[in-house]
This record gives structure tokens, C-alpha cells and sequence, in this order.
């Protein structure tokens, strides 16, 4: 998707625009430039692939870049790194976004020019058949052979993170372990009178990087394992928190914890506390569902990858 400001951006300077990959590209005074849009970030990333067409420039172009950054308000960030200069642009409205475009475009240019700048392959400096290619969700400019290399390298990447697979039992055993952690949490703020859904999200922190230490990494069996294991410490805590109550209360009678926590289900029976266990359960996975659902969902979206090398133009 591309902004209807990035589709007008592009007109204005004459570029392509590839809405899946959320980028514009094109020429200006023979130089590549190319802008992913990013809106949920409200920047523009631009990147201008080019090298000295001999020798070093007397000015750097990491200096360079560093002078822009300091003159120019909205730009938030530079860095030069192999044959490329990047510039993230903060996207402000339609007239001043088109005016810092400008504004950089001349500069960026001005500057190439100054030092015999040529556009050229982000990888290894070619300037013969250079393509613009999406791949990770950035844009770059490669020659065919760099493009080639890219898609390999992806692949195996790929391949290589599909053949690493979690140790269930033992991930399970490091997610128990370490959601201990947020039990005893649980069971101090439990103790204050609440139930918050910040124990919840450090119960379940605990238990993902317990899995990963112990389980060899995060998959999606993984994530499922944990969220089913946090929601039964959920239950756990809460049934702890019940029998530290009742513990309070008969300790003077003789009764030692463990036979206070064998006491629970009598208790919530005998004394009608049932539906006010279930209310307290039922807040406390909500909870933790709330505030670990989108925890989860990243864990599972960032175990896949996309390896897949596109050519925009
Ligand atoms: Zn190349």
C-alpha cells in the first residue's frame, strides 16, 4: 500500500511506484533514488546507491550526510554504508515532505556531482544493468548477479531456519521454570489486592524466554505451548493466592501450607467462593491474553521469513 501524499510525491518527481512493496523509484540528473514509504512510522526512507567514480571525496560522504542531518529539521536520521547513502525523511504534510524531497534531492545531487558520483549496484559497485529489487521489506539496486546471490542466500537462510526446530519437552520445562518467576509475582501483587495485567505480560515473558533458553529456540509450536502453559500458571497463581489466604487464617489452628492448598476446592465449596474464583480467573487470563496477544502473534509472524527477491524495475 502507498499513501495517496506518496502516489502524489511520485508524480511530482516523475517515479514508479510499486504499492505491494510500498516504494517509489526513479531518476533525477541520471542518479537513482528510491523512498519506501513507511506510515506507520510517519518517515520516508530514502536511499541514493552510489559511488566515487575514482579515489576518495575529499568530503566523506558519512560527513556529508552528518552536515545535511544538522541543517535540515526533518530529517531524522542519515548513514552511509557501502555504496549507498540512506536518509530517513519524517513524513510531514504534502507541501513540506515534497519541499525536504527537494531540498535533499538537490543537495544529495549536488554533492555526486561535485565528486564524480555514479549510481551503481548497492553490493558491489557495478554500474552495469543495476535493477531495482524488493526484498525484506527494503528496497535495493542490484546488478543481476548481486540479485541472483541475494535470492540464494535468502533461500538458504530459509531453509536453514526451517530445519531449526524447538525441543518441545525441554522448552516446555525452561517456560515452566521461568514463569515461576511471574507466579511469585503474582502471588506479591495478589497479596496488595489486585490482579494486574502487568504480572500477566511478565508471566508470560518469562515463560517465552524460558522456552528459548531451554527448547533451542521460538517457533510456532513454541508460541502455541507457551500460551497454553501461561494460561494454566494463570490458574496456578491464583490457586496459590487462594491457599496463602486460607493459610492466613488457619495457621493458628496447627494447619501448615500445604495442607491449606489441599483445603482450596473444600473451601471455595463450603463457603460459596466459587464464582468469585472463576470471576478472578477469568480477569487474570483476560489479562494476560490482552496484554500477550500481540507479544505472541510477533513471535509467530517473525518465525516465518520471507525469502523472496522481487524486481521492481
Ligand atoms: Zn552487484
Amino acid at each position: 500500500m502507498i499513501s495517496s501524499m506518496g502516489k502524489q510525491l511520485a508524480a511530482a518527481f516523475g517515479f514508479t511506484v510499486n504499492p505491494e512493496s510500498a516504494v517509489l523509484f526513479g531518476n533525477q540528473a541520471g542518479y537513482m533514488i528510491s523512498a519506501v514509504e513507511n506510515t506507520s512510522q510517519r518517515m520516508y526512507y530514502l536511499t541514493f546507491p552510489a559511488r566515487p567514480s575514482q579515489g576518495v571525496p575529499a568530503l566523506l560522504p558519512q560527513n556529508f550526510l552528518g552536515q545535511l542531518k544538522a541543517q535540515d529539521k526533518q530529517i531524522a536520521g542519515v548513514m552511509a554504508e557501502g555504496y549507498a547513502l540512506y536518509i530517513a525523511v519524517k513524513m510531514k504534510g504534502y507541501s513540506k515532505t515534497l519541499a525536504a524531497f527537494q531540498r535533499i534531492f538537490q543537495a544529495v545531487i549536488g554533492y555526486f556531482q561535485q565528486y564524480g558520483f555514479v549510481s551503481c549496484c548497492m553490493e558491489c559497485g557495478t554500474t552495469e544493468a543495476v535493477g531495482v529489487y524488493a526484498l525484506k521489506g527494503s528496497c535495493q539496486f542490484l546488478c543481476d548477479e548481486c540479485a541472483a546471490n541475494a535470492q540464494a542466500r535468502l533461500q538458504e537462510m530459509a531453509a536453514s531456519q526451517m530445519k531449526v526446530i524447538s525441543n518441545l519437552p525441554m522448552g516446555l520445562l525452561g517456560a515452566f521454570l521461568a514463569s515461576l518467576i511471574g507466579v511469585a509475582a503474582w502471588v506479591l501483587v495478589f497479596q496488595l489486592g489486585y490482579i494486574s495485567g502487568f504480572v500477566g505480560l511478565l508471566l508470560l515473558f518469562c515463560a517465552l524466554k524460558g522456552y528459548e533458553k531451554l527448547g533451542g529456540c521460538m517457533d510456532r509450536k513454541g508460541a502455541i505451548a507457551v500460551a497454553v502453559l501461561s494460561l494454566i500458571m494463570v490458574f496456578a497463581s491464583l490457586y496459590l493466592c487462594y491457599g496463602i489466604e486460607i493459610f492466613k487464617v488457619y495457621q493458628e489452628d496447627g494447619f501448615n501450607i500445604f495442607q491449606c492448598l489441599g483445603a482450596v476446592p473444600a473451601v471455595i465449596e463450603v463457603n460459596g467462593l466459587a464464582g468469585s474464583f472463576i470471576r478472578d480467573l477469568l480477569i487474570g487470563w483476560l489479562f494476560t491474553g490482552a496484554a500477550g496477544a500481540g507479544m505472541l502473534i510477533n513471535v509467530i509472524r517473525g518465525s516465518k521469513m520471507n525469502s523472496t527477491v522481487t524486481r521492481l524495475g
